[in-house]
């Protein structure tokens, strides 16, 4: 018996990835209980909802979601999924625990075969499955796919459409710009799997700079964390940490104590450095940003 419920970190994870999402009720609580079977997932299971979404029916979409997470059908109790995508790329998430989308799956991919809902995280995306999927909603979909992936610990090779793991003939998602199935045309996974894999790379230099043109979804701490995922500046970061630990503890220095105490005291300032680096325009490459580390480094220190 394994029933887990996913990251509470997950909206903000999907945030920071870029994302727009719309929490809906008390998520992480929301599930089929525990007596009703495990919920252990190690994939990511894509449907479509079966109904046309319109594009900037935000109302409309927000009470579909709403009965996907907690009417669900008489023949389907809900959660129906753990979250649904809208045509205008929102992220509506509901559910935490075990939901029914799945039913029986068939192993596709790196994901075995068995209980689809305690394999899979289930995301509807609200499409008729003959509509054109925009491609605003299908990055979005590669991101949510990306992040989930990532907090289950999965590679890209577990994400899957209903189609290739139904025992019941389901031919979701529909995508009319995609592979031929049973006289559908069907999302091309493959090609997906590829376009998840492609957001779920590691932060680049170029992120940096985008963080300075970017919008207002970029913050100090989502800098930080990125750049805290680039083993290069986390190499310099160590450099740093060893040069301010050789640092003269005398008292009688006031500057060396203040600055010692200061970049102890405060976790995000050596990222902080990083940031006025970015700030100052010197995003060009990791060298300038080192460079300008090391300046602001010495800069900071008494002169003999
Ligand atoms: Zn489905």
């Amino acid at each position: 018996m394994t029933y887990i419920r996913l990251p509470a970190t997950l909206p903000a994870r999907l945030r920071e990835a870029g994302l727009h999402v719309v929490v809906v009720g008390d998520w992480l609580a929301t599930g089929r209980p525990a007596s009703k079977g495990d919920f252990d997932p190690v994939g990511v299971l894509n449907h479509h909802t079966g109904s046309f979404d319109r594009s900037g029916d935000l109302a409309d979409d927000l009470s579909y979601a709403k009965h996907l997470f907690h009417e669900g059908r008489p023949d389907l109790p809900a959660p129906n999924c753990h979250a649904s995508l809208s045509v205008e790329a929102t992220v509506y998430l509901g559910a935490g625990g075990r939901a029914n989308h799945a039913g029986t799956a068939k192993s596709v991919g790196s994901v075995a075969a068995g209980d689809g809902n305690e394999l899979y995280v289930g995301i509807e995306w609200m499409l008729s499955g003959t509509q054109k999927i925009p491609a605003d909603m299908y990055h979005a979909g590669a991101v949510f796919n990306a992040v989930v992936l990532d907090l289950l610990g999965s590679s890209p090779q577990a994400a899957a459409c209903h189609y290739q793991t139904s025992v019941t003939g389901k031919w979701d998602i529909g995508d009319p710009d995609g592979i031929p199935f049973h006289g559908q045309k069907v999302m091309d996974v493959d090609k997906f799997r590829r376009a998840v894999a492609s957001v779920s790379a590691k932060p680049k230099a170029t992120r940096l700079s985008n963080f300075w043109d970017g919008g207002p979804q970029w913050d100090v701490r989502i800098l930080d964390r990125a750049a805290e995922q680039r083993d290069d500046v986390r190499a310099v970061v160590k450099r740093i940490d060893v040069a301010v630990n050789k640092l003269p503890k005398n008292e009688g220095n006031t500057l060396v104590g203040q600055f010692v105490a200061g970049y102890k005291k405060d976790r995000h300032l050596r990222m902080g450095l990083l940031n006025t680096a970015v700030k100052n325009g010197r995003h060009g490459t990791v060298e300038h940003v080192r460079d300008e580390i090391r300046h602001q480094l010495f800069d900071a220190l008494p002169k003999r």
